[in-house]
């Protein structure tokens, strides 16, 4: 075993054990693999935690423009609510709650032929009249988001209206997505908590917060997993011993993982298609903004999903946006145009700009029966999966997803 690995010097529940075995490896470290080693802690397991990147959050990635004034741009989740109990439960065990920040209540808005408008104004309310009475009888299993929604609130509803939304919401076509796995009723919501917030220092401070009690290596790429004794994970600085192993990557990573170990959930897993995102945040000075402080944009362009403005947490001297755009389809002059035309302001206003590419799973009708199949093929195993592909990809659903998968892990504690 490499001896920087071995090496952890947090107390003896962190450290490998006997012969420098793990009790368990989480690959990831964003919110799942976060959220499923503290539960695995908590529940005594030496675990470790390792991260290809220098930082913890995955797609909660808060980037700070102005240190000093704390202005930072989201470049993935930028809001949560206080009906993620589950997330708040784990941020509460990890003293972390004093860093919620509450949001001003501002508009979304309709980026539509080159205007901004209201999303009133895009309704057909005489068609929403007569769809609406549908929802209480009609069943989301089953049916995607625009069989459901156009049956509920009209076609033409959600042709102008809520196709946009819910690719906004996404950053994806929506129109195939699963309608029982967005907008999940949460039984409990926590009322001491605002209802929706996020974090001082921007949302990657919750993940930051969850990691400081947990034995992180980062910058240590997972490249491959065999089974021998437990398992062997083969990782850019070397091997190490675990009893159990719990994946909490993306779908596509995660696939390529398991492909030795559990080459049936491998070939599940690579069934399951992307989405993948161009994103560009940008900051500008207040004065070199002229459009009303707003929420975001939901654009009905092809160009782009939405932009998710920073103006919901009040700042003195800036403004920000950050644009989601399908991948591939705008070059970077197009996308900076994008901006410009709809925040109406000269590309030499723009202060700060920083641009990534991410991914999130685009699951489609039958996605339920795959997970079905994942769960009875990891059944008596020790290895675990977590991520956005079980519940939903909202942060909630992350977490739900690691606690529920930690169960497991503790009703098999010696990883048989
Ligand atoms: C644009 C956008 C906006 C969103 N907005 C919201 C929102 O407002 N609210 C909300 O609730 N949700 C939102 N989401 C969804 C939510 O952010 C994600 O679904 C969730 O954060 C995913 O967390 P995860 O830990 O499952 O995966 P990830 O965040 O992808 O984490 C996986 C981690 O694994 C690491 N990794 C991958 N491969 C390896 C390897 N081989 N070795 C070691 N490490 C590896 C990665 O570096 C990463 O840190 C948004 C997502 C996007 C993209």
């Amino acid at each position: 075993m490499n001896d920087d690995l071995d090496k952890h010097g947090q107390g003896d529940t962190w450290a490998a054990g006997a012969e420098g075995v793990y009790d368990l490896v989480v690959v990831g470290a964003g919110i799942s693999g976060l959220c499923f080693a503290h539960f695995a802690r908590h529940a005594g397991f030496s675990t470790l935690v390792l991260e290809k990147s220098a930082e913890v959050g995955g797609l909660i990635e808060s980037i700070t423009v102005d240190e000093e004034d704390g202005f930072c741009l989201e470049m993935g989740a930028h809001t949560c609510y206080n009906s993620y109990s589950t997330l708040l439960e784990v941020l509460d065990e990890c003293g972390g709650l004093d860093l919620l920040q509450s949001r001003l209540k501002l508009p979304y808005r309709f980026w539509h032929r080159q205007r901004i408008c209201s999303i009133a104004s895009r309704l057909h309310f005489l068609e929403l009249l007569f769809s609406i009475w549908r929802l209480p009888f009609t069943d989301k299993d089953d049916l995607n988001l625009k069989e459901f929604y156009s049956h509920v609130l009209g076609e033409d509803n959600y042709r102008d209206v809520f196709h946009h939304a819910f690719s906004a919401v996404l950053s994806q076509n929506a129109d195939g997505y699963p309608a029982a796995m967005l907008f999940k009723k949460r039984p409990h919501h926590r009322n001491s908590v605002m209802r929706k917030f996020s974090a001082r220092g921007g949302l990657q401070s919750i993940p930051r917060a969850i990691s400081k009690t947990l034995n992180i290596k980062h910058q240590v790429k997972v490249k491959d997993i065999f089974a021998e004794n437990g398992y062997i994970v083969a990782t850019s600085q070397g091997e190490i011993r675990t009893k159990h192993i719990a994946i909490a990557t993306d779908h596509k990573q995660a696939s390529s993982l398991l492909r030795h170990v559990n080459p049936d959930v491998a070939e599940l897993l690579s069934m399951i298609p992307t989405a993948y995102i161009e994103t560009v945040a940008v900051a500008l000075k207040k004065e070199h903004c002229p459009l009303e402080p707003h929420a975001g944009l939901i654009s009905t362009d092809t160009n782009f999903y939405s932009s998710v403005s920073r103006d919901v947490i009040a700042d003195k001297y800036y403004r920000g946006m950050t644009y989601h755009y399908p991948a591939k389809q705008l070059g970077q002059t197009s996308k900076l145009s994008v901006i410009c035309e709809s925040l109406n302001v000269m590309p030499e206003n723009i202060l700060f700009s920083e641009e990534k590419s991410q991914s999130l799973p685009a699951p489609m009708h039958g996605h339920d029966l795959i997970i079905d199949k994942i769960h009875s093929r990891l059944q008596n195993t020790s290895c675990y999966l977590v991520g956005n592909y079980f519940n939903g990809i909202a942060i909630e659903d992350c977490v739900v997803r690691a606690k529920q998968e930690s169960s497991r892990l503790k009703s098999n504690p010696n990883g048989k």
